[in-house]
């Protein structure tokens, strides 16, 4: 599919129904030209009144809740089913709007359908406990869903995010709005048609797009909710959490990252380019947990350099959609303004004292691409290695005495993921403990799936997504104790 053949307008869906948006609509671009590609409806807060009203009806019908749970967990399969039978068409849609190459965002759709494979087969897992209190009593726990699951999704990995959310809301018998990013929310016009495909009853899943501090706000602030879950940048999540605090509902913040991989002396070096072509040139370095710092032991620094900078200058960067097959290529950033930012960040940088090995330019044509890039001579302070950046920049740090290592990945407000490239498992072990983030990678970076938990220490967050953990955010405990007469 090419970017004529995309219908020009999209819809919301809320009830059951395709919508126009109270705000009226929304151009979004192509990212790997710069061009319109199709317009979107634009909801405001009186489409999130709507959305918030058929999932509470729904909710309150218990006709999810009352299923037997194997049942309930078919329903979600056959959304993951869905994505998969129409993998080609959702990919191409994908890539066109969020500028990453084909093959990225056919992995991204074959992801999201795991999600629900996952999270669905677990429908019938989760079993309360008996707790003993004597002769004189039965206690038992069951687990109940929160009720209505309100779901703001950034624009990076738009149909993963929503996926994670949705797949354990629906398993556990919530109803769900999901607010979708402005810059690419086409693609989640084929979760309403999964849903329709699987049965759901209306109102199980409602989809919006609206602006943040607008209809996103709204949906945050609405008292019709009862747990709110959100992926997205720092200062979104502080106001995500007082709207959270003000209904005493719950949130589940799943924020940015600054995360180092630390590269002992007797590291596998051609291990650690195939983590750092993943780490930091994946969907064009736009990934909450990148590996954006790498701090490399003094011996092998600058072999390091040379081949990092080798492989950047390997990749082909180009629009995503003449980028068929998985490869050494990149797409473009989602938008102008962020690639803006990355650039200036990088130039800012080298007005510091950094050096740029390679890269740090923009390219001479008319989508958002920036190369990819390399920066050396980065000391822990500077705001290069502070400041989130989420574009294709790698800053490579020196170090020689272990603890400085550590000290050094420990420096940041962050704490989403770190990663440990030695042969030494001892070392190993020694690190993982000490580097304050949700989650460690030893000689993988990205080691892991949908099965283990994600999220993140410090100002990335808290809860975890993922794994078994996640499917606890989207229940709460009831105690049930019954006296007996003897
Ligand atoms: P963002 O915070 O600007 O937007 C995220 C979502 O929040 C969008 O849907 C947006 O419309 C909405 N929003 C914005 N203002 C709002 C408000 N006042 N109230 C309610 N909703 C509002 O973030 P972004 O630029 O879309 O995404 C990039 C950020 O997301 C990065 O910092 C990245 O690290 C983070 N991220 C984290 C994870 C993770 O799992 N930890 C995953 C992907 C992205």
């Amino acid at each position: 599919m090419q970017a004529q053949d995309l219908k020009p307008y999209w819809k919301n869906y809320i009830n059951g129904k395709f919508v126009d948006g109270g705000a009226g609509r929304l151009d979004v671009d192509n990212p790997g030209n710069g061009l319109k590609l199709a317009e979107q409806a634009l909801a405001n807060a009186n489409d999130v009144d709507q959305a918030v009203a058929a999932a509470r009806d729904c909710y309150d019908s218990h006709v999810l809740a009352d299923m037997r749970p194997v049942e309930r967990g078919r329903l979600v399969k056959k959304i993951g089913d869905y994505l998969l039978d129409n993998i080609d068409e959702i990919s191409s849609v994908l890539c066109l709007e969020a500028g990453k190459p084909y093959w990225e965002a056919y992995e991204e759709i074959a992801n999201s359908a795991r999600y629900f494979e996952y999270y669905g087969n677990q429908a019938e897992t989760l079993e309360g406990r008996s707790i003993p209190l004597g002769k004189n009593y039965y206690d038992f726990t069951v687990y109940e869903p929160r009720g209505v699951s309100a779901q703001i999704i950034p624009w990076n990995y738009p149909m993963e995010m929503t996926a994670r959310g949705l797949a354990a809301a629906l398993t556990t018998a919530n109803a769900v709005v999901i607010k979708t990013p402005e810059l690419d929310p086409l693609t989640h016009y084929y979760y309403a048609k999964a849903v329709e495909y699987a049965g759901l009853p209306d109102g199980a899943v409602n989809i919006i797009c609206g602006i943040g501090h607008d209809a996103g706000a709204a949906l945050a602030a609405h008292p019709g909710v009862d747990q709110i879950v959100f992926t997205g940048s720092v200062p979104t999540g502080i106001a995500i959490a007082r709207a959270a605090a003000q209904n005493i509902v719950p949130c589940i913040l799943e924020l940015g990252g600054k995360s180092a991989a630390i590269v002992h002396a007797d590291a596998n070096i051609d291990n650690l380019i195939e983590s750092v072509r993943w780490g930091i040139y994946y969907n064009a370095g736009q990934v909450c947990s990148a590996m954006s710092r790498m701090i490399v032991h003094d011996d092998i620094h600058d072999q390091v350099v040379e081949r990092v900078v080798s492989l950047a200058k390997s990749l082909t960067v180009s629009p995503g959609i003449e980028q068929r097959e998985a490869g050494l290529n990149m797409g473009a950033m989602i938008s102008e303004k962020q690639r803006d930012r990355a650039e200036r960040l990088v130039a800012e940088a080298r007005s510091n004292g950094a050096k740029i090995a390679t890269g740090g330019h923009r390219l001479n044509n008319n989508g958002y691409f920036l190369e990819p890039t390399v920066l050396t001579g980065i000391q822990r302070n500077m705001n290069i290695a502070q400041t989130e950046i989420f574009g294709p920049v790698l800053s490579v740090m020196k170090y020689s005495k272990d603890q400085d290592a550590i000290d050094i990945a420990n420096h940041s407000d962050y704490g989403l993921v770190g990663g440990v490239f030695t042969q030494d498992i001892d070392k190993a072990m020694q690190m993982a403990r000490q580097v304050r983030s949700g989650q460690i990678f030893v000689n993988e970076w990205y080691a892991g799936g949908v099965e283990t938990p994600f999220g993140g220490y410090k100002k990335s967050g808290y809860g975890r997504e993922k794994g078994r953990e996640a499917l606890m955010n989207y229940v709460q405990t009831k105690n049930i104790a019954i006296r007996i007469q003897h």
